[in-house]
């Protein structure tokens, strides 16, 4: 198990020029390490619990000798169990900027205490069970959200909606399984037992609950990944400018993918809850030079993976052979189609372009970019095609992280397996063996039953600090 007698370190607060920045520390030393970096009318070690002091962070000093000032900052003192890791924790407001929180985690180090690893003080809040590992997940998430959406579905998670429902299941999965195990022990002698009618419609049903929090996954996966769409459209037909009124209108949103290639628009918009991605399919014609043409193979490969494109025509003009070009590499997707410039009069039926999709598209929506009119409409035919329906209702108690998802399938893999054994009149030992596989995997989602290497891989995802 990883260590948590030592008292671990570091910056709370996003690097850069601000108002305060936080250096936080937690462990069993927390307060005598205080001590020897922070000066105030009294020493921490005999603080009460949640109180706040004003004071100086000092560079540690022998006993007697003068301490050099860092900071003037504010100290927070929090006392086991009621902290955030559950052990002894001291916070220091700092003023903010880099250099004045470095400098002052660099005094905590001098005084013993060591740096934290990234999302230490949310492990050690875990494994101090004061968060489920669901939970714990749902800070990283919190903190990654990119829409109001992700932030309320992670906000909904943390406050346990999730592990609520999880924790109602592995209750019933228990029950079912004490009920056939008393009934095998009791007929050891008789030479194994079936498994009662009423057990196994509860394990059905079981199955059904599981069903039925899967069944928002898809969605609340997009909420919190993300999806990407391809904006399609030949030369001047009005993509950037529509891209750029459908980002001026919300305007929260601006965030920089990073890894992504400057053929391809990289700003994210807020639809539905969805943060989307629009991926320019400008720039992948032919030519250029070799290291262009690696560029546009892998921005083709992260095209094709769009189940979703927004095609953006020019409404105003007639049907080029472009277009036609276009319409057959967007076959197979759910295709919106933005019938832009509709303020210059129309020279295209909608039919006509939906004509060229084969069927698989639609709606087509009527806009013009640069008078901003139909950008609603066009938002909510997207939501559509992304799936974005009414589901906010299950913001507080969905599935949204892929590690949950597989392992809640396994799980109702195999509850399904055990109501197959269990109908056909197979031993009670072997429903029971099932019955054991799904808690296992069940118990994955909020960490009952997980390794230490699984824990690892999850926290190396938060930020140091957190
Ligand atoms: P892109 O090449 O597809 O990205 O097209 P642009 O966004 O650069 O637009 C090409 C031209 O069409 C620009 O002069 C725009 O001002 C104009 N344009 C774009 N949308 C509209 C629209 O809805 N109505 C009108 N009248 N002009 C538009």
């Amino acid at each position: 198990m990883p260590i948590l007698d030592d008292t671990i370190a570091a910056i709370a607060t996003a690097p850069g020029a601000a108002g305060l920045a936080v250096v936080r520390a937690s462990g069993r030393d927390a307060l005598a390490i205080a001590d020897a970096v922070f000066r105030g009318t009294a020493p921490l070690g005999g603080a009460a619990p949640n109180t706040l002091h004003h004071g100086w962070a000092v560079w540690p000093a022998a006993d007697g000798a003068d301490a050099r000032r860092l900071d003037e900052v504010v100290a927070a003192v929090f006392r086991a169990p009621h902290s955030y890791t559950r052990e002894d924790v001291v916070e220091l407001s700092c003023h903010g900027g880099r250099i004045a929180a470095e400098r002052v985690l660099a005094a905590w180090v001098r005084a013993g205490a060591r740096l934290a690893r990234p999302g230490e003080f949310t492990m050690r809040a875990f494994l101090n069970g004061r968060l489920d590992l669901a939970q714990a997940e749902a800070v990283a998430d919190l903190i990654h959200a990119e829409t109001r959406a992700a932030h309320e579905l992670a906000l909904g998670q943390l406050a346990g909606g999730l592990s609520r429902r999880i924790d109602a299941l592995t209750e019933r999965t228990t029950e079912a399984l004490a009920e056939i195990e008393a009934r095998v022990d009791f007929a050891e002698d008789v030479g194994g037992i079936e498994v009662p009618p009423r057990v196994i419609d509860e394990i059905g049903a079981i199955a059904a609950g599981l069903d039925d929090l899967l069944a928002g996954a898809p969605w609340a996966r997009a909420v919190r990944e993300g999806v990407r769409v391809l904006l399609a459209g030949r030369p001047n037909v009005g993509k950037s400018s529509l891209f750029n009124a459908l980002l001026g209108e919300e305007r929260a949103i601006v965030t920089a993918v990073p890894g992504t290639t400057r053929d391809l628009v990289s700003e994210r918009l807020d639809v539905g809850g969805v943060p989307v991605t629009l991926l320019d399919a400008a720039g992948l014609r032919e030519g250029g030079d070799p290291v262009e043409a690696i560029g546009i193979e892998r921005a083709r490969a992260a095209l094709e993976s769009c189940p979703v494109a927004l095609w953006v025509v020019d409404r105003s003009a007639p049907l080029e052979d472009e277009d036609r070009w276009i319409a057959t590499r967007l076959s197979g997707r759910r295709v919106v189609v933005a019938l832009n410039k509709s303020d210059l009069g129309a020279r295209l039926a909608p039919a006509d372009v939906l004509a060229l999709l084969n069927g698989s598209g639609g709606p087509a929506v009527e806009v013009s970019a640069t008078r901003g009119d139909g950008l609603e409409a066009l938002r909510a035919a997207l939501a559509g095609a992304l799936g974005v329906n009414g589901q906010a209702g299950q913001l507080g108690a969905a599935v949204s992280n892929a590690r949950h998802v597989e392992a809640l399938e396994r799980a109702r893999a195999a509850l399904a397996r055990a109501a197959v054994a269990g109908r056909t009149g197979a031993p009670g030992e072997i429903v029971a063996l099932e019955l054991r596989e799904a808690l296992l995997a069940i118990g994955e989602v909020t960490g009952r039953t997980v390794g230490e290497d699984l824990l690892d891989r999850i926290f190396s995802r938060f930020c140091i600090g957190k």
